[in-house]
């Protein structure tokens, strides 16, 4: 900042730094959806194909969680009027704790308002001064924030690396009190796995827990979406706290920890985003619960899911546009400049197809990209109107 800024208003401070930003091609802005959240639907009143949502299974505007949400109101009313340890407990949380605890195949479950404050709760409850975490660098930024709140010591370890991880749990082996290895299951803007069997085994090795956020793999990874635990066979004794989002594939809001009895029972004593804010109203818990036991019932969702994924991946590769070889639905298309990038995301989306184009500080510099997400609602015509698109622009990717 130049000294002038100094004397500047703070609202002419800040607009300054936007104006820098837009400079850059950095400027973000909020986009409506006018429809409800499902693959076709209206952005600024125009219909649009949704390709940038994390509604994975469509679920959002489900029937069954319509129902859900309806039957919750009706029964509980709108608001659960207080945090979950004073009277904000409702028969509707407990019946969602049970659900997801046995969905997960775990002792028990905890819902929380948020993945944000789910992870935010855990971080800073588990670990703290004279503890040491120890980090994937591409950790989803509510982890980021979790260690930093925690005052744990923070060791970071090159993305997936677990030669790295293994490194630096064997150079800090006595140093410290307790020790959690914390990782993504699904890293959210690659799409990418963590080698959990190998990081699971470093974490038995060396004494610490493991804690994985699930907020990509629920209802996406394993046979029947229960997370990454099943796509790696891998429980809770491997695994000690596997968190997970509701807001994501089981298209509704808030969060879970699913666990040892012990952990949990020690969250709910101790963890200050969960005790200090009002509990999850029934409407999201009922649709949520509704989620749940249709993901139950019909597990074949997930697998059309990855077919949708696997079809879009081989219609990329043949237009010689370079994709990743994982079992998500995340699809990142490389573009490198952050200007190009939200100019072909632009192109997009006035052919009616929405696509948010990704750019630092979310990616590093120069790895700008076009950030595809599927969903289970989508048809493979729809995926072939959009590869037509892909292949008007294919030589502006990269191969
Ligand atoms: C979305 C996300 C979260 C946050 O979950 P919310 O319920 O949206 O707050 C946490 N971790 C990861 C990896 C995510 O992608």
């Amino acid at each position: 900042m130049s000294g002038s800024d100094v004397h500047k208003s703070l609202p002419a401070a800040l607009a300054a730094e936007l104006v820098a930003l837009a400079d850059v091609g950095q400027l973000r802005f909020l986009r409506t959806v006018s429809g409800a959240q499902q693959a076709h639907t209206t952005l600024d009143g125009r219909p649009v194909l949704l390709l940038c949502s994390n509604n994975y299974l469509g679920l959002a505007n489900h029937p069954r969680l319509l129902a859900g949400a309806r039957a919750a109101v009706d029964q509980y009313g709108c608001s659960a009027g207080a945090s979950r340890l004073i009277s904000g407990t409702m028969r509707l949380h407990e019946e969602l704790e049970e659900a997801l605890a046995a969905f997960k195949k775990t002792p028990k479950a905890l819902v929380f308002n948020s993945g944000y404050v789910a992870n935010l709760a855990l971080l800073t409850t588990l670990v703290g001064d004279g503890d040491v975490i120890y980090s994937d660098a591409l950790n989803h930024a509510s982890i980021v924030d979790g260690c930093r709140l925690s005052r744990a010591r923070l060791q970071i370890y090159r993305h997936a690396e677990v030669d790295h991880l293994a490194q630096l749990l064997e150079n800090t082996a006595a140093s410290f009190r307790r020790r959690l290895i914390v990782t993504d299951s699904v890293f959210s803007m690659d799409g990418d796995l963590a080698p959990l069997p190998e990081i699971a085994a470093l974490a038995r090795r060396y004494d610490a827990a493991l804690m994985v956020d699930d907020a990509h793999a629920t209802g996406v990874l394993g046979l029947c979406g229960r997370g990454s635990g099943e796509y790696f066979c891998l429980d809770y004794k491997d695994i000690d706290l596997q968190m997970g989002t509701l807001g994501k594939a089981l298209g509704s809001c808030g969060a879970y920890v699913a666990g040892d009895a012990r952990f949990i029972n020690y969250l709910i004593n101790k963890a200050r985003s969960f005790i200090y804010t009002t509990a999850l109203p029934p409407a999201a818990l009922g649709a949520s619960l509704a989620a749940v036991q249709l993901l139950v019932e019909k597990p074949e969702m997930v697998l059309r899911l990855r077919a949708l994924a696997d079809y879009f991946r081989q219609g990329l590769r043949h237009l010689e546009i370079a994709v990743n070889d994982d079992p998500t639905p995340i699809v990142p298309v490389r573009v490198g400049d952050p200007q190009r990038t939200m100019a072909l995301s632009a192109w997009f989306l006035e052919r009616g197809v929405f696509i948010q184009g990704i750019r630092p500080p979310t990616v590093p510099s120069g790895q700008s990209l076009l950030r595809v997400t599927l969903s289970a609602d989508l048809t493979f015509s729809d995926l072939d109107q959009v590869l037509a698109l892909f292949a008007e622009r294919r030589r502006e990717f990269k191969s």
